[in-house]
This record gives C-alpha cells, structure tokens and sequence, in this order.
C-alpha cells in the first residue's frame, strides 16, 4: 500500500515514514499543497495535513475529489473543530488529530482502504433490499424524479447530472435502497462510515445538508426527529401496500 503524505512539517513526515514503513506501506511525501493533485499515480491512500503553508488542506481535498476518488484522511491541529467537519464536508473519508498515536493511524488507513474497495459495488447494491422502485438487474432506483444507479454511482434530477462525493452517494443510495423506510442514525453511520465517533451525528447531518443542496430538493431527505432520515414519497402517492 502506498501512502502520500502531504506534511509540510518535517520533524513529522521524517517520524511518520519509517514508522509506516514498519507496517508495510511505502510512502512518497509532499511539503506543500501544490501540486497534490499531480501526485495521486499509484497512491492508495492520501493522508493531508490541513495546515499547509501554500494552500488550505480543506482546498487541497476538493482539488483531489475533483479528479481522483482515493481515500483522503485528514489530519488537523487539536481543537479544529470546525476544519475536521470542513474536512469531511469536502470529500474526505477520515480525520485525525493530532497528536495522534501511529496504531490508530494505520488503522484508519487500512479502514478507508477496505472501504473503498467495497464501497466501489454500491453500498445499496449489497443490503438495499427489494423496497422502493429499484430495478434489481439494472441497480438503478428512481424516486420522485431522482434517479440513483447503485452500480455506477450516477445520480441525476430529471436530465441534470448531480455530482456527489463518495459519502454523499452513500448516504443517498441507503435512503434510496430501503424505500420510503427510516433509516436509523445509528444504522447509516454504521454502513457509510464503518464506525461510530463523538462527532458522528454532526458530520452526517453535514453530508444530508449539503445532499440536499445539491439535489436542489429540500424535501426529498426527510428528518425523523430523534430517529434518522427517510426519503420522502412523492405527493399523491401511496407506499405499495400500505
Ligand atoms: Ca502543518
């Protein structure tokens, strides 16, 4: 496994290295933010301090998602709240605070590294169920005039193409993959990120904020107060059954 590690402070990168090195991986390093995105060839993980002196590593993140969707971890300063959920919200798949210890480091990078792997499939494809209007064949769930392909991770409103980051086309395709059925905080944490942490709840009210947004359809995600989200059934129309 390949790590680039986008650090500009040296006393860390020439800690870090061996000690990934250790575990097995191999690492290139950048000291600043330029030219990341050149840098991405052969990198399974990119693990990007928000620090930089050139450029913010919140920039550097959506630069990265704009042309490659290699896990991103992002590393920031105790007490940066604020750029942690900043992170997440631009395409990130991780965050780390420093001081972090190495274990939960390498950890974190074989985590989003799975995750990948098996995000690739559609996480609605392996658990969605046959609610909904999901074609089985095709992976492709239609509601109220979004359409979701599971498979090929497209995701448009009426003819307009809406381009989401990973976590958002997660969280969407779990709404989409159970119907007009709630889905428990708990539950689409648990599938979209792999684990729970203290921010959890905030990080992704964050993605169905900005799922929203992009979608241009307030309604479409429902809240359920106290219990999760739903995606809401187009006016008029009944739940099959019910
Ligand atoms: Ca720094």
């Amino acid at each position: 496994m390949h790590i680039l590690l986008v650090e500009d402070d040296d006393r860390i990168a020439a800690a870090l290295r061996p000690a990934l090195h250790r575990h097995g991986m191999t690492t290139s390093r950048l000291a600043t933010g330029r030219g990341a995105v050149d840098h991405l060839g052969g990198v399974d993980v990119v693990l990007l301090d928000l620090g930089l002196p050139d450029i913010d590593g919140v920039d550097v993140c959506r630069a990265i998602r704009e042309v490659s969707d290699v896990p991103v971890i992002v590393v920031s300063a105790r007490g940066e709240v604020d750029d942690r959920i900043l992170g997440l919200h631009s395409g990130a798949d991780d965050y780390l605070v420093k001081p972090y210890d190495i274990g939960e480091l390498v950890a974190r990078v074989h985590a989003v590294y799975r995750r990948r792997g098996v995000g690739g499939r559609g996480p609605g494809a392996a658990g969605g169920g046959d609610a909904g209007s999901a074609d089985a064949a095709s992976g492709v769930v239609v509601v109220d005039g979004i359409s979701v392909d599971l498979h090929r991770h497209i995701v448009t409103v009426g003819d307009r193409p809406v381009t989401l980051t990973r976590k958002e086309f997660q969280v969407l395709a779990l709404l989409a993959g159970s119907g007009g059925a709630v889905c428990t905080r708990n539950r689409i944490v648990a599938e979209v990120w792999g684990r729970s942490w203290a921010g959890a709840n905030r990080t992704l009210d964050v993605h169905v904020a900005t799922l929203r947004t992009k979608l241009g359809r307030a309604d479409l995600v429902q809240t359920v107060r106290g219990v999760g989200y739903r995606l809401g059934l187009p006016e008029g129309v009944a739940p099959e059954g019910g």
